[in-house]
């Protein structure tokens, strides 16, 4: 398999774009190498700048959940091209969107449409501090919510636990509101609210995805919601990567707990830029034009995006491909436990739904820490080994893998394969 087209552009990048990538999980700085640069993809394929065709598990980290360019997100973008692309002003198609998701959301009354999961979280914030008139936040650790200023503190990096900015030109004071507390652990999160009678809500991805998938243990999220009610604190649950992933709606329904404030992304866009964060009335008419917290978007409620949004849901509605997803998650699974077992190869999985990550470890990750006990050289070898045998997989240890509702059993087989080579990869060398 060559890559020598990849190679050649990531050169030519290096000018005038950063790294050559417009958002660093792209570089390939974990797993060596370069970064591969896309073509095209159909369906359930996706194909590099060298004509190499791959099964996408990546799927644009998580939006193409119904496979690339399906013909019915394609009739209603070009639908929308037709009439025009961007007005300011309202159009019809937003309050499509914003139905669709209201009605799959419980106790969203009303959503407010933004460009990107970064902007839907932030906002969320405001909302809670506004709503609250209190200032701190909690969040855990090894929790990704995009990378406005306050929460980009132990998002994923070495920082965990300490209150110091995980990214320079972060000031010290952007992130003093920001209290960190250590996922599936309640003390962690009580403690704060013991020592601060200021704490605006908690903020949570209801499964963890930007650590590698980890799981909340049972009642941990109802143990938060339970602890913010008791202290006038609201719950946000980050639902921009597990919203509409595993169930036609969010994660935290599917395990019963109430959230106070939403925030959407990624699916909900169909591979166009939008986030969406939502609540009952009575928090959502604390924003303008109804209220005082101003939150704003030239470009918001884009009707392009709205096209391939509502499309894509509609069709995911349609297909309710969910039950496949567990059924082929299952089936990675094996392939991985199995494959790690006959080359003696420590290895843990955690998945829920169409979300799947395997870590190289021999301890249970149900936190940041643990999660970082992972070998990543291990990783590294496993990843170019697989995209070798032609799937491709995020880059990195630490995100998770997304199936899609195009994935046909021709596709699962080729999986199972890549994976009994790329771990024989791992044990030889
Ligand atoms: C991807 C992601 C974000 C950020 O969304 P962007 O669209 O990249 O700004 C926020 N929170 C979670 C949980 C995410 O997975």
């Amino acid at each position: 398999m060559k890559h020598t087209k990849s190679e050649k552009l990531y050169q030519a990048g290096l000018e005038n774009l950063v790294g050559a990538v417009n958002s660093p999980v792209r570089a390939f700085a974990s797993v060596g190498g370069n970064p591969l640069f896309i073509e095209r993809a159909d369906g359930s394929k996706i194909t590099d700048v060298d004509g190499n065709e791959y099964i996408d598990l990546v799927l644009s980290y998580g939006p193409m959940i119904i496979g690339h360019r399906h013909g019915r997100v394609r009739r209603n973008i070009r639908k929308a091209l037709i009439k025009g692309y961007s007005f300011g002003a309202s159009t019809k198609s937003e309050i499509k969107l914003a139905k669709i998701l209201c009605d799959a959301v419980p106790g969203m009354d009303k959503v407010r449409l933004v460009n990107s999961g970064t902007e839907a979280v932030f906002s969320a914030i405001r909302l809670a501090r506004a709503f609250t008139g209190r200032d701190k936040i909690i969040k855990f650790s090894g929790c990704y919510h995009g990378h406005a200023d306050s929460l980009l503190i132990a998002a994923g990096s070495g920082l965990a636990t300490l209150s110091l900015p995980g990214s320079k030109g972060v000031p010290d004071a952007a992130v003093a509101n920001t209290l960190i507390a250590n996922y599936n652990d309640l003390d962690s999160a009580k403690k704060h609210f013991a020592e601060h009678d200021d704490i605006a809500g908690i903020i949570i991805e209801p499964i963890a995805g930007n650590m590698g998938v980890v799981l909340p243990e049972d009642g941990f999220l109802q143990a938060l919601k339970t602890l913010c009610e008791d202290n006038g604190a609201l719950l946000i649950v980050d639902e921009v990567m597990t919203g509409f992933r595993s169930q036609f709606g969010t994660a935290h329904e599917l395990l019963g707990v109430k959230a106070d404030i939403t925030c959407l992304g990624k699916i909900i866009g169909g591979g166009f830029p939008v986030g969406a964060y939502g609540a009952r009335n009575e928090i959502m008419e604390m924003v303008a034009p109804l209220g005082e917290m101003y939150q704003a978007g030239t470009l918001s409620g884009n009707p392009i995006a709205m096209a391939a949004g509502i499309a894509t849901l509609s069709e995911l509605r349609d297909q309710n491909p969910f039950a496949k997803f567990e059924a082929d998650a299952k089936t990675i699974e094996g392939a991985l436990l199995t494959a790690a077992k006959r080359h003696n190869i420590d290895l843990v999985i955690n998945r829920y739904g169409s979300m799947i990550n395997p870590f190289f470890t021999k301890i249970p990750v149900t936190n940041f820490a643990q999660a970082q006990t992972s070998d990543t050289k291990k990783f590294a070898i496993f990843f170019w080994a697989m995209i070798h045998a032609g799937v491709f997989l995020p880059p990195s240890q630490f995100e998770a893998w997304f199936l899609c509702s195009a994935l046909s059993d021709e596709d699962m087989a080729k999986i199972v394969k890549a994976i009994n080579k790329a771990m024989q990869a791992v044990a030889e060398a």
